[in-house]
């Protein structure tokens, strides 16, 4: 029986109107842990886009334009407060719809909720500066919105990206086009119902689900878009920078990673063991800032590599709404790259040191990948390189902070680090050294918290989402310099 979805899944958002694409073709959306038709979206396209981007236009002319931010924060605070109420419900469809255990799923709302409240609270706090400048001058800033923002989000984290890229965006009086992904965007169109009953203008975020080259890449190309908010693949990040570069449009670009957590010997094992798990096997490993490389120091390498292939051995690998500790991947698409990987760590005669069960009550229709930790990885392997994007992670041995560090910057990626030692000069000496975004000592979080500005370097990207730091990032600056005599 399918599962009730209690909104019609096929419909556009522009303009505050639910509304038909307008070739009416639809795509269908799969539930991972069984293989089944879960429902069909929208398959918007370049005039369906057309008509969110004139609509956006049409909100900042109109009453989204003349919020003041004191009540724009209101309206993010009361959509924050509506989330966290339905946050049961939000995990329900990220189950279904991603194959994300449901604590997971509930994790995120948590998160969408919180970037409501943290840019809400942060709408009316963005302050421009008065310039010492010539006399007879007041010189002074103003932080502006840049427009029409577009918003293109992958499936793996969809609540969380939209409250990010979304969130920031709305505080600074941006007027949203999101594209979901096709793989997954109940979530999204669920917050955006959510959004509209919490009294945010008509036009101030349009949802235009769609195929990615269809949709996403109108989106990117579109003259009337002012800034563009990418997450997602390195090779589809390089296509719309350089769709937005035709228009000049300024872009922000949230890629991949190659992720590490790096283990010194003088380190608190018991602290780092989860930390070293769970950030490798969260969303079945697909999680950008998941580490997927853990690089020990050699006299601590075969005690942490037995303690984590224990857990590994106890985990339970499931259907998304049994709230395992791992769901399955996205697709069968997904599940066929992953196991890929797995033929070539066994052709190459690598150790696979442990991999956990899929229960026996999981549909065999289900896209389920044992989650597997391989150990003595050379570094410049092609599983210590390359995004594997699957619950996968690699041990590599080290001596020393040196080589630590020239394993860990070793790859193209560059989005966040986790370092594990008791010595404060090493802590700062490595935070300092690490070729990433973030770093995190002691500690790993996925992706960082609400508050922490996040992005990467290299082909992780650039840009800075999260934090204080994005209220930049989706506003422009004007200078305003008056002579009076
Ligand atoms: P993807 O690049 O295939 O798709 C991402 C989005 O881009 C989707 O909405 C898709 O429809 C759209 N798209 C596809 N082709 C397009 C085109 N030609 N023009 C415009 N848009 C297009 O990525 P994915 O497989 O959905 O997501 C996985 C990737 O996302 C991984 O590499 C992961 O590391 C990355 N990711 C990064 C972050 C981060 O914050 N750095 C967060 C989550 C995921």
């Amino acid at each position: 029986m399918a599962p009730s979805i209690p909104f019609d899944t096929r419909q556009l958002f522009i303009g505050g109107e639910w509304r038909n694409a307008t070739r009416g073709d639809l795509v269908p959306l799969e539930n991972p842990s069984d293989g089944s038709l879960l429902a069909n979206i929208a398959r918007g396209t370049a005039v369906d886009v057309d008509a969110a981007v004139n609509a956006a236009r049409a909100a900042l002319d109109g009453d989204w334009g003349r919020m003041t931010a004191t009540e724009r924060g209101r309206v993010l605070a009361e959509i924050g407060r509506r989330v966290l109420a339905q946050a049961d419900e939000l995990a329900r469809l990220e189950a279904l719809d991603v194959g994300k255990p449901l604590k997971q799923g509930r994790a995120d709302a948590v998160a969408l909720a919180r970037y409501m409240e943290f840019y809400g609270g942060a709408a009316d706090k963005v302050h421009g500066q008065t310039l010492p400048y010539q006399a007879g001058f007041t010189a002074l800033t103003w932080r502006e919105p840049h427009g029409v923002t577009g918003h293109i989000v992958p499936w793996n984290y969809p609540m969380q990206i939209v409250g990010r890229s979304v969130g920031a965006a709305l505080a600074m009086g941006n007027a949203c086009v999101l594209k979901p992904a096709e793989e997954a965007c109940l979530t999204v169109l669920a917050f955006a119902r959510i959004a509209a009953e919490a009294g945010l203008p008509a036009g101030a975020l349009n949802v235009v689900p769609g195929l990615g080259e269809e949709a996403g890449a109108a989106l990117s190309a579109h003259p009337g878009i002012d800034h563009i908010s990418f997450t997602g693949s390195v090779a589809t990040g390089a296509l719309v920078q350089a769709a937005a570069a035709a228009n000049t449009v300024p872009v922000t670009l949230e890629l991949g990673g190659k992720s590490p957590q790096i283990v010194f010997a003088d380190a608190d094992l018991d602290a780092a063991l989860p930390f070293l798990v769970n950030a490798g096997i969260q969303n079945a490993g697909q999680t950008c800032s998941a580490a997927s490389r853990i690089l020990v120091e050699r006299p601590v390498y075969e005690a942490v590599l037995a303690r984590m292939a224990e857990r590994y051995r106890a985990l339970r690998v499931g259907p998304a709404m049994d709230d395992l500790d791992v769901g399955p991947v996205i697709s069968r698409r997904q599940h066929g790259v992953v196991s890929q990987y797995l033929t070539v760590a066994r052709d190459a005669g690598l150790r696979i040191a442990a991999q956990a069960e899929i229960v026996a009550a999981a549909p065999a229709e289900g896209y389920y990948v044992r989650p597997t930790l391989v150990a003595d990885v050379p570094p410049e392997h092609a599983l210590a390189q390359e995004e594997i994007f699957g619950p996968v992670q690699v041990l590599i041995p080290f001596d020393g902070e040196a080589q630590a560090l020239r394993i860990a910057n070793g790859t193209p990626f560059g989005l966040v680090a986790g370092v594990w030692t008791r010595d404060g000069g090493r802590q700062l000496r490595m935070a300092r050294a690490l070729k990433c975004g973030q770093v995190f000592v002691n500690n790993y979080g996925a992706g960082g918290g609400v508050e922490l500005p996040f992005g990467g370097v290299k082909r992780s990207g650039h840009g800075r989402e999260k934090g204080f730091e994005a209220l930049y990032g989706f506003s422009t600056l004007k200078t305003v310099a008056i002579y009076h005599a």
